[in-house]
């Protein structure tokens, strides 16, 4: 119900195009709108599954591993369901929902872990070893030209999920950014996460 309004802003911009004077769009704009808000000449892109991430869907509850973990409910979950790229002993990747870029994937322990110093020596032996794969994979299959590589540990530091630790792999490339992201907070994707994951797992080193 909410969105019709706005798609008649949208519908009537594009229909009146240059030739309309603001004179002729404000009293039309205004009948149609019932008078709520100031007429302008901007085009809106809805991204309605923003507010998903905003309001915290799949957010844990709490803290334990029974509050809700995505981090220890995604390895249970077929790989195309979960997004899962590869699996080893302690470590798994899967692809971020909410990618900063095409490829963003992140090597988590299986274990619901919080602090990095709490990892024992198969764990973090296994995510420095699938970091490296990930380079790889993401190189092989994308030409990626540099990284950002690391984990948020804490809220205050910007984890989304802080009890279950994960470290992200971004691929980057020259020029990867644009006005989108620095102005209008938009990242634009070029690969849905399903491709994106096949094509990862099927570029995935064997050791
Ligand atoms: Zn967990």
């Amino acid at each position: 119900m909410s969105a019709e309004p706005e798609e008649s802003v949208v519908q009537q911009g594009r229909d009146e195009g240059a030739s309309a004077t603001g004179s002729e769009r404000t009293p039309r704009y205004e009948e149609e709108r019932g008078g709520a808000g100031t007429p302008d000449n901007f085009q809106r892109l809805w991204t309605p599954h923003r507010m998903a991430y905003i309001k915290g869907e799949g957010r844990p509850t709490g803290a334990g591993e029974d509050d809700g973990c995505p981090f220890c409910e995604i390895p249970r979950m077929p790989d195309e369901e979960g997004l899962v790229v590869s699996r080893g002993t302690s470590v798994f990747t899967v692809l971020n929902l909410y990618p900063y870029n095409s490829g963003h994937l992140m090597v988590v322990p299986y274990r619901h872990v919080a602090d990095y110093g709490d990892l024992d020596e198969a764990e973090y032996l296994e995510l420095a070893t699938f970091t490296q794969r990930a380079l790889t994979a993401l190189r092989k299959c994308s030409g990626a030209q540099g990284f950002n590589v690391g984990m948020n540990l804490g809220l205050v530091a910007g984890a989304g999920i802080a009890a279950h630790l994960h470290q992200h792999v971004v691929p980057r490339w020259g020029g990867d950014t644009n006005f989108m992201p620095v102005v209008g907070h938009t990242k634009v994707l070029p690969q849905l996460l399903r491709d994106t994951r096949q094509m990862l797992a099927d570029a995935w080193p064997a050791s």
